[in-house]
């Protein structure tokens, strides 16, 4: 037998020495007639071009998504094309900020500090002031999640504890030792109740975000010492947009696991499929956001194990509901540290927890796992720097009061308040299952649940329950929304009111199931079929900006009805800030020696706005009504789709006015990336056509020269 194999084994190594052989041959054979540097030149260039290919194919981001990216960049230069995509995005941007930003008859912004501190009362006074904003009254649960609790009792005892200790900095643990201990002692309650050992631990963060963060920091540490050079974190579709946040921050890779259709939860075949050498660590929600379904953290576990790869538990959400379901009936599958798979898990304090917003807790089951998480910086010169997560000072306040709040609800509490919320989304369950045309997705078990419909579009309803009052969550892919239980919710009438509400409204659509969305609901739709998810990304820039606005924004300033740009055209805008009319008189390079043609006229403090062409430079000359005197005078080629602004007015120094000039919206030159697209195509053509020929002849001709020497 053992001969038998050996003989065989014999044969294949004959034939395979003999091919090695004949190819040895053939190549020498080849390369008989070519010089040295022939071979040298020729095995360097395709090396590096090898190289580059592999570069280019394989990148942090798939080419696929490179392609299409490039290909919409490309759509957006389209002369047309691109400037109508452009305007409507600035109308939608304007839309928003006209929605969003607006403020209350006769208020304005605080743009510079009072130059005379206000006294305390004066404070308070402007503090009122600001409390009016407010207009959804979320005491009486009608928005989804956001505010957990709220309760008067609670809130008067966080604002004193957070008094005593709002100087405190846990940064500084010899100046306030108190605040270290509380901080120690809020891990090790959240990691008695997950059922961690002894050797579990865990540092507070200041929310759900800097959790996540830091597991996936420590994980991504850990894998870079294993040696894996681009760390993939493997997560459900459903998870948290936090993991893709820490997968931009760190250089890391998110890989996306489909959700099992019907249940919501992740399918734990295709992550152990998904599993490879470059997976840094497993994700799994307790439950997820979207729908509040569990992942099957007891499967996926076995995976961890088995692969010897860490298992992150996202518990933010529902951490501190999850914990007391045993013990309040709604017993649950396991999921936490009682598997052995489940090397860490992010609960926030500030969600179920009931503590003040900026509370989180990440805990491990093992301490070296921890250590990943920690900053150290043995070389500052400020000294020797270490710190546990993100920040660097921390709010000892907000610890105080998270500590306080664990202190005061105690165990009876947190079942107490598990109880009413667990069973008051049930009932919301419940008895949307029975209305017909809606639909649950999957079958959540903790705190929230989500809405869907094969019959009609889900944002109709959206709309109807905003008109009703209700603040929902909207969700994408699929279209549907959620509502989020708190202890708000389980106020009497609360779910019931919910519950009818939702039953007349879908009533009323059902008679119509086919009617268009209209309003914020059809903008929801929109987004989701943007094929080009740039564009929302840039609405959402604009959106974030927008927050931080301090302009007001006044309906009928003329950038709202400003026209639509041909691409060869831009804006331009004169601002006239003197006491006199202004005139405007301007001659192109095109029109040699033309006399200056009357532009436009601007009122005593008005503005007026003339479009422009981008194809000649424009010498432009303003002149006062007055005195006929000329202000100013410039040549400018304006460039395409540009906003321009001339500000006419006299500077503080002078008396004489003077011409001051800005770029409002920069130009969005389209003929400049055309002209770079011709050219780049034009040598891809040469490099693909001409060089081959011209590599083709120039072999020959050395060819002919060997040949000729040869002889
Ligand atoms: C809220 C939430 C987070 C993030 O928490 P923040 O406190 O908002 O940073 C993470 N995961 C889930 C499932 C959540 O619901």
């Amino acid at each position: 037998m053992c001969l038998c194999v050996q003989s065989a084994l014999q044969v294949y190594k004959e034939m395979v020495l003999l091919y090695l052989e004949e190819g040895r041959r053939q190549v020498n054979a080849h390369c008989a007639d070519l010089e040295p540097l022939q071979i040298i030149g020729a095995t360097v260039i395709i090396t590096l071009v090898s190289v580059w290919i592999k570069r280019f194919l394989f990148q942090q981001e798939s080419l696929t998504s490179r392609i299409k990216k490039q290909v919409f960049r490309i759509i957006r230069k389209i002369p047309f094309i691109g400037g109508a995509i452009q305007s409507q995005l600035n109308k939608a941007l304007e839309d928003m900020s006209a929605s969003l930003c607006t403020l209350k008859e006769g208020m304005s912004y605080t743009k510079q500090l009072p130059s005379k501190g206000l006294s305390q009362s004066q404070v308070l006074d402007k503090i009122r002031e600001y409390e009016t904003l407010n207009e959804v009254q979320w005491e009486k649960g009608c928005v989804s999640g956001a505010v957990y609790w709220g309760d008067k009792a609670l809130t008067d005892l966080l604002v004193k504890v957070y008094g005593d200790f709002a100087w405190s900095n846990p940064l500084h643990p010899d100046i306030f030792p108190g605040v270290r201990k509380m901080e120690a002692e809020v891990v090790r309650m959240a990691c008695t109740l997950f059922h961690g050992g002894p050797n579990s631990c865990g540092t507070v963060t200041s929310g759900g975000t800097e959790s996540i963060l830091m597991a996936c920091k420590a994980y991504r540490d850990i894998a870079y010492e294993r040696g894996i050079k681009y760390p993939e974190i493997l997560a459900p579709v459903s998870v948290h947009a936090a993991f893709d946040k820490a997968a931009h921050y760190f250089g890391m890779k998110l890989v996306h696991i489909p959700l099992d259709k019907k249940t919501m939860k992740v399918d734990v075949k295709a992550m152990k499929r998904a599993i490879g050498k470059n997976t840094a660590m497993l994700v799994c929600s307790a439950p997820q956001f979207p729908h509040g379904v569990m992942d099957p953290v007891e499967e996926v576990s076995k995976l961890a194990v088995r692969y010897n790869i860490p298992l992150h538990v996202d518990a933010c959400l529902g951490g501190f509901l999850i914990v007391f379901m045993d013990k309040a009936g709604y017993p649950l599958a396991p999921f936490d540290f009682r598997l052995k798979g489940v090397t860490s898990i992010s609960a926030d304090t500030h969600k179920y927890g009931y503590a003040p917003k900026g509370s989180s807790v990440i805990l491990y089951s093992e301490k070296k796992y921890r250590h990943y998480q920690y900053f150290v910086a043995p070389d500052w010169q400020g000294g020797i720097y270490a710190s546990p997560s993100v920040a660097g000072s921390r709010p000892g306040g907000i610890i105080a009061a998270c500590w306080a709040t664990m202190m005061h609800m105690g165990e009876n509490g947190y079942i107490d308040a598990t109880k009413k919320i667990i069973s008051t989304a049930r009932k919301i369950k419940t008895e949307i299952r029975k209305i017909k045309g809606v639909i649950v997705l999957g079958d959540p078990e903790i705190s929230v649940v989500a809405l869907g419909s094969d019959d009609f579009d889900i944002f109709r309803l959206s709309n109807a329950l905003t008109s009703k009052g209700w603040n929902l969550n909207t969700l994408q892919f699929p279209a549907s929304i959620h509502i989020c239980c708190t202890v708000l919710h389980t106020q009497p009438g609360v779910a019931d009111h919910f519950i009818r509400d939702v039953k007349e409204q879908v009533a009323i659509i059902m008679k119509n199931p086919k009617e268009r969305t209209t309003g914020m609901g059809a903008i929801y739709g929109m987004a989701q079929a943007i094929p080009d998810r740039s564009l929302v990304t840039e609405i959402s820039q604009g959106f974030l900006d927008c927050l931080y606005s301090t302009e007001a924004v006044n309906s009928n300033s003329n950038h709202m009805n400003e026209p639509d740009l041909r691409v060869d055209q831009a804006l331009l805008t004169i601002q006239n800030q003197l006491t006199q009319n202004v005139q405007v008189f301007y001659t192109s390079d095109y029109c040699y020696k033309c006399v200056y043609q009357h532009l436009t006229t601007v009122k005593p403090n008005n503005n007026a706005s003339v479009v422009i062409s981008t194809k000649f430079t424009l010498h432009i000359r303003v002149e006062s009504q007055d005195r006929n005197t000329t202000i100013c005078r410039w040549s400018q080629t304006y460039e395409e789709n540009g906003r321009y602004s001339v500000w006419i007015r006299i500077p503080k120094s002078t008396t004489n006015p003077s011409c001051t000039h800005t770029v409002d919206q920069t130009p969005n030159n389209v003929s400049l990336p055309l002209l770079a697209a011709a050219l780049s195509l034009a040598l891809i053509a040469v490099s693909f056509v001409v060089v081959p020929i011209i590599y083709r002849y120039a072999y020959a001709f050395f060819y002919f020269l060997f040949v000729l020497n040869d002889t």
